[in-house]
Formats: C-alpha cells, sequence, structure tokens
C-alpha cells in the first residue's frame, strides 16, 4: 500500500469518525492502540463465548470456567469498618439454582446492576455451598434492536481498558464491520489495500489460496460461525503481516546492496596461516564451514600476487553457535582476512568484561602477527601515541600530520603499498558513540548481538562507508525469530563443539540441600578447580525473596574460608570488575560471586562448578548461557540450579536445562513458554509487534511468507 493510498483509504480514517464515538471513548481505545478504524477491525479477540449454549448454574464447577445466565435477584454492598474494605455482590436465578457472585474492594460495581437485569456471568465456581463466583466477567443482556449482536451466537470478549463497556466495544466493531467490511465480502473490491493482498496470496501460493479472503478474515475474527473458524482466520491475518514484515525486510536489503559495494578484505593468508600455526588446536569441521562462507562474501579467491575479489556486496551475515563452540577464532580469522588486506577492525562486544576479555586474547594472538589491538570502552582506552591511527573523535581537532593521513586513505584504497600497519580496535558500544569514523574501517564484528539490538545493528551499517558485518549470537535463536529478527542477514550455523570438552551435569535442587553442595564445592576447590556462584540481585529489595550478592558475599566469605571469594555486579567500576576478573583468571580469586553479568563469553576453563541460586528468576537462554561457562576445559563440569518454586511452569522450564545441553532445543522451549521478548531480553528493541503472528508456532508462515516476499519484491 503506498502511503498517498493508505491516506486517501477510509480504513485509515481515525475513529472519532464513527458514530458514536467522542473524545472519551477514543481517549480509551488510544490506550488499547486502537486509532484508526483498520487498528479497530484488527483488534483481536482474547477469547469467545459460545452464547448458543449455556450450562446450568447447577452444573457449573470448580474446575472449569463456562458461561451461564440468570436474573438478578438481590444485590447488595456491604462496607468493613475500618480499612475501606467492602463486598459487593449479586445473586442470578436461572430458574434451577442461585449463583452469588462477589468482587471484593470494587463497590463502583454497584452501579453496573439492577435488580431484574438478565446477566452473563462467566468463570468458575471459587465455592459450592453456596454457589460463589469471585471476580467474573459479567455482561448485562439489553433487549432491543442490538440483542442478536451479543447473544445466540458465538460472541468475542476482547480486552478492554477501565471504563470501557464489553458490549459497547461489540457493539462498536459488529456496525463497523456492517458498514466496512460487508460489501467487501460480496464483491472483494471495496478496499483496493485488501483486494491487492488477495489476489498477490492467490498468485504466489497454492495454501495461501485456500486461505479466506482479507475481508473475510477479518469479519470471521470477530463473529465466527464455528470455533474452527477463528483459527483459519488467524493464519490469513498472520500471513499478511509476516508477508508486510519480509517485503520491508528485502527492500531494506536491496537497497543496501544497490547503494554498497564490498571493500576487497578476502586477505591472502599472511596472516592467518601463523596464526593457525599458533592456535594450540585445529578449527573444527563446523567452524572451517563457517570460515569459507565468510570469505565468500568477503571477496574470497586470492588473486595472483595481490587480493581478493570482493563479493559484490558487503558481508552481512550472522554467525550462530552454541555457547563454547569457538565463535571467537572464527571471529579471529575474519578479522585476520580484513587485517591481511590493509583495512582496520572494529570488534563490539557487549560489555566492558567481554571487551577487555577479547582485548586480552587477540593481543595475545595479534601482536605476535604485527597486528595493533585496541582497546576502548567507556571506562578504558589503551594508551597511543601512534600517530598513524585514524580514529578522529569529531570534536578533537586533528594535527595536520593526522589530516594528511586521512587524505592520503581517502585518496588510496589500501593494498600492499601501503605499508601502514592496520589496527583492530576493541570495546564495548561506546565504541559506536565515541564519534568513531574510521576510514580504513573494512569489517566490523559485533560479539553477543542479542545485548545490541536492531537499532544499534543498523546505527553501524549506516557508518557510511558499508564495511563487512559479521553478527555473533551465543543465543540460539529458533528459524521462526531468525527470520523475522535477523531476514536481512545470511545465517552461518557453527553446529559442532569442539572435542574433548569435560562432560556437564546439570541438577536441579531445593535451598535445603544448600550445605551438602557447599561441601561438594569445598571439594572441588580443593583439587584445584573455580566456581562460579550466580544471584538474580546485587543488593537485596526484600520483596520477592531474592537473594542479593552483596549480601551473600559477606556470608560466602567466612563459609568457604579458606578458598578466596571474589565480588562481581554491574554497579562496580570498570577497574574493580577487571581486577576481579584478572583475579579469577589467574586463580588468586577461586569463587566468583556474581550477578548474570558472567552470562555473555566469559572464558575460564578451570572454572567448573556454576551454582545458581533462584534459579527461576531466570530465562532458560539465560541459564543456558551461564551453564555454558563451564564444561570449557577438560574436567568434568558441574550446574546446579537451586530453585524452591513450586510452580509447574516454573518447573518445567528448569527441567528442560536438566534434559538437554543442546541451545536451540532450549531457546524453542523458552520461546514457546515465554514469548520472544523475553528470550531475547529487554534491550531487544527491534521485535515487530505482531496481533495474529506467533512467532512460537508460524514457522510454516513465516516460511511462505518468505517465498511471496522474494517473489513479490
Ligand atoms: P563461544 O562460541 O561461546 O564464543 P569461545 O570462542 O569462547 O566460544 O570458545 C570456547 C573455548 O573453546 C575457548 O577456550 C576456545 O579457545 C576453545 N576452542 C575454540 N575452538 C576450538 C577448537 N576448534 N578446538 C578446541 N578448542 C577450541
Ligand atoms: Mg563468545
Amino acid at each position: 500500500m503506498s502511503p498517498l493510498e493508505s491516506k486517501t483509504s477510509p480504513l485509515a480514517a481515525p475513529v472519532t469518525s464513527l458514530w458514536g464515538v467522542g473524545a472519551e471513548r477514543s481517549a480509551q481505545l488510544a490506550r488499547l492502540d486502537i486509532h484508526t478504524i483498520e487498528d479497530l477491525l484488527l483488534h483481536r479477540p482474547r477469547r469467545y463465548e459460545d452464547r448458543r449454549h449455556f450450562r446450568k448454574i447447577a452444573e457449573l464447577t470448580k474446575d472449569e470456567p463456562a458461561t451461564a445466565r440468570g436474573t438478578i435477584v438481590a444485590s447488595g454492598l456491604k462496607r468493613f469498618r475500618g480499612g475501606g474494605k467492602s463486598v459487593f455482590e449479586i445473586i442470578l436465578d436461572d430458574g434451577g439454582a442461585r449463583l452469588h457472585c462477589r468482587w471484593w474492594n470494587l463497590p463502583f460495581m454497584e452501579k453496573y446492576f439492577a435488580m431484574g437485569d438478565e446477566v452473563f456471568v462467566y468463570g468458575k465456581l471459587s465455592e459450592t455451598k453456596p454457589r460463589v463466583m469471585t471476580h467474573p466477567e459479567t455482561e448485562v443482556i439489553e433487549g432491543g434492536e442490538e440483542g442478536f449482536i451479543h447473544i445466540n451466537r458465538i460472541a468475542p470478549v476482547y480486552p478492554l481498558t477501565e471504563g470501557l463497556p464489553q458490549r459497547w466495544l461489540r457493539g462498536l466493531i459488529w456496525r463497523t464491520l456492517e458498514r466496512f467490511v460487508a460489501a467487501s465480502r460480496e464483491s472483494a473490491a471495496h478496499f483496493p489495500e485488501w483486494r491487492a493482498s488477495d489476489e498477490k496470496l492467490a498468485a504466489l501460493s497454492r495454501d495461501a489460496a485456500t486461505l479466506p479472503s482479507r475481508a473475510n478474515a477479518i469479519h470471521m475474527t470477530h463473529f465466527p460461525e464455528e470455533l474452527a473458524d477463528v483459527e483459519i482466520a488467524r493464519r490469513r491475518l498472520a500471513l499478511d503481516e509476516f508477508i508486510e514484515l519480509q517485503v520491508q525486510i528485502r527492500t531494506r536489503r536491496k537497497n543496501f546492496e544497490s547503494h554498497a559495494t564490498a571493500l576487497p578484505c578476502g586477505g591472502n593468508n599472511r596472516l592467518i596461516k601463523p596464526f593457525l600455526a599458533r592456535l594450540g588446536f585445529k578449527l573444527t569441521d563446523a567452524q572451517s564451514k563457517v570460515q569459507r562462507e565468510i570469505r565468500a562474501d568477503m571477496g574470497g579467491r586470492p588473486l595472483p600476487g595481490g587480493f581478493g575479489t570482493a563479493g559484490a556486496h558487503p558481508m552481512r551475515r550472522l554467525l550462530q553457535g552454541d555457547v563454547g563452540s569457538g565463535k571467537t577464532a572464527v571471529a579471529a580469522c575474519t578479522a585476520l582476512m580484513a587485517l591481511e588486506s590493509g583495512f582496520n577492525v572494529a570488534l563490539m562486544a557487549p560489555t566492558e568484561i567481554l571487551a577487555g576479555q577479547h582485548f586480552q586474547n587477540f593481543s595475545k594472538w595479534f601482536e605476535p602477527l604485527g597486528v595493533k589491538v585496541e582497546l576502548q570502552t567507556g571506562s578504558k582506552k589503551t594508551s597511543n601515541s601512534d600517530k598513524s591511527r585514524v580514529n578522529i573523535k569529531h570534536s578533537t581537532p586533528i594535527n595536520r600530520e593526522q589530516a594528511s593521513n586521512i587524505q592520503r586513505h581517502r585518496q588510496t584504497q589500501p593494498s600492499t603499498l601501503n605499508p601502514q600497519p592496520s589496527t583492530l580496535f576493541i570495546g564495548t558500544h561506546a565504541l559506536l558513540t565515541s564519534g568513531f569514523d574510521l576510514l580504513k574501517l573494512g569489517l566490523v564484528i559485533i560479539d553477543e548481538q542479542h545485548k545490541f539490538g536492531v537499532a544499534q545493528r543498523e546505527q553501524l551499517v549506516r557508518k557510511g562507508r558499508y564495511p563487512h558485518l559479521l553478527v555473533m549470537t551465543a543465543t540460539p535463536i529458533p528459524r521462526t525469530l531468525g527470520l523475522t529478527l535477523y531476514g536481512d542477514l545470511d545465517i552461518s550455523v557453527i553446529d559442532e563443539l569442539p572435542a574433548g570438552r569435560g562432560r556437564i551435569k546439570t541438577f536441579i535442587r531445593a535451598s535445603d540441600k544448600l550445605p551438602k553442595v557447599w561441601e561438594f564445592i569445598r571439594e572441588k576447590l580443593a583439587a584445584g578447580r573455580q566456581a562460579y556462584v550466580v544471584y538474580p540481585r546485587v543488593e537485596e529489595s526484600g520483596a520477592k525473596g531474592l537473594k542479593a550478592v552483596t549480601k551473600e558475599f559477606e556470608n560466602l566469605k567466612t563459609l568457604l574460608a579458606p578458598f578466596r571469594v571474589g565480588l562481581l555486579h554491574g554497579r562496580l567500576k570498570g577497574r574493580d570488575k577487571e581486577a576481579v576478573m584478572s583475579a579469577f583468571r589467574g586463580n588468586t580469586v577461586n569463587v566468583l560471586l556474581a550477578t548474570s553479568l558472567v552470562e555473555v563469553g566469559v572464558d575460564v576453563p578451570n572454572a567448573t562448578i556454576m551454582l545458581v541460586e533462584n534459579a527461576e528468576a531466570f530465562g532458560l537462554a539465560q541459564l543456558h548461557q551461564l551453564r555454558g561457562r563451564i564444561g570449557r576445559g577438560a574436567h568434568e563440569s558441574y550446574c546446579i540450579l537451586i530453585s524452591d518454586s513450586k510452580t509447574t511452569g516454573t518447573n518445567e522450564r528448569l527441567k528442560a536445562l536438566e534434559e538437554t545441553n543442546d541451545g536451540f532445543r532450549i531457546a524453542e522451549v523458552d520461546l514457546k513458554l515465554r514469548g520472544p521478548g523475553e528470550l531475547l531480553g529487554q534491550q531487544q528493541s527491534g521485535l515487530p509487534r505482531f496481533r495474529f503472528g506467533n512467532l512460537a508456532d508460524d514457522l510454516d508462515l513465516i516460511r511462505q511468507a518468505r517465498e511471496s516476499a522474494a517473489k513479490m519484491a
């Protein structure tokens, strides 16, 4: 739909243009994110009530919610002395039995009911003698010509907001459907944008052709003839949502490709060869396969006596690999390709600790090769007296020599003729905000992408020179999410762990077993191993009974003596964090108490114990990440999850960790149980909101949408 069309379409008209929608109602609708007529038509019912059949009050149960109807034969509000507590009650009679409906501390409910009203009531009994429902959903049945909208049919029950009656909203949607949708259902000719989307679908996909038209699907969503219609309609509307998104993704990608040509970063193996020779292990087959995919993007085949020919477009690649699969080594090889080609490389990590760790590793690996490695985080910069550096803050004046350097880089492509050594810059997102503007930037690597968010990725991509981009994520992403969130990236997967890893055993224990757990940990410490202990909070807030790392630190210092305990959390200063991390790496600190800050990337192979207290407070993917901190050396490792939760959902979640080490399976479970927002973390801003699409279940639709979008765009 072009913007022009959407402006003139009646669907884009504000809800206030509808009869009966004034300032108060439109403000309420706005709270439900309903602004236009189309928004209203796409307001999805929360559930449906089959009002063709009612349960007799006498047959209501405590186990299963059901709909009954009855006449109000008594009502009253009782206020208790002191404290302002009250209970309002109505008694319904359906000729066979009576039902007490009670609302606590909602005295205004009184004004919604009158003696003699006929009322629908939905819920389950809280008591049976007498029959009581507490806070049921109700709707007063009114006669008149509108009566047929609400009864003797499957009635939609919508999400509401304070002051907005169910009945009113249902009536409004009914009338709006009559006015705008009825005609489209007959002739499919009412709205060009709907007709267009129907025609495209019918032409593009055999399966889609069997789906209802958009107008029909919208009608079926609100007033289905059978409950099975609801799912059919949902699938159609979900498909439209997915197609719209996939078309956007493709357009963005095509736009990018038409503007950007790849810098020649294929390298000539000059640095990679000695790097691999000294690495101390052989790349796994999976790492090598991914390496080849990346090389093809960056400009694979080396030319005789020169650098590779670049692929047509800059690399935009997502590298997925379970924790410990060795993404860092792949990142290193990728960086070396660009460095060999005479370009600079930026590597961004989500935390300072991780940036610091990368700095240590990469310095160790690259400096013998003559490559400069620099660290730039919010709190730390490696000293730099080398004037050949091309990192310029816009705010700082540059000297003449620097200026002439820049000039030179503008004019010449990096090549062997340019003897200037290339640099690897490592940092946090501070790299992005520091006015980072490397003229020779050939490659950007983002580690642990899910902590960055799509907005920040875009910001990077818009750096102007279109460097190659490799994003790495340790949260394995279920296919559905991958295709929606990273649809504009090519995907590589490292689907194999390096051999010779110690196994990880996972246990779930209640907190009364902690003394035994500490005993076990002391044994392992005595054998020279190290442990992480993770808590959900930095400081005690009291509210939820969650343990806090600062408080436990005081206890454990004594409990675990003579072993040394270190403390790590986000409120420490950068240099304190670094001090404790390096002490832990050197095993002068034996036990590291931390918050989920250690969740990503930290690599200390001698640590073989991961104890997580209040495990129920963490997401599955997060726990899997935490567990990924151990099992990195040859020793057997132990992940112990402490939880006293009695909730079945929580136990089911934690059990998944006991049962499998496969990050992809865990991510699927997490997605199903907690939804995409939780799986990806709060900072994930790029996820579109779907009204009908369901990322946990709709893989087939997303695939279909991708195919359709490919044929369209
Ligand atoms: P992640 O994929 O979680 O970022 P890392 O890159 O931190 O994993 O690698 C985890 C550990 O495995 C590191 O200690 C690394 O040196 C080691 N490693 C990586 N690749 C291999 C390999 N092919 N063989 C043996 N060990 C490897
Ligand atoms: Mg990593």
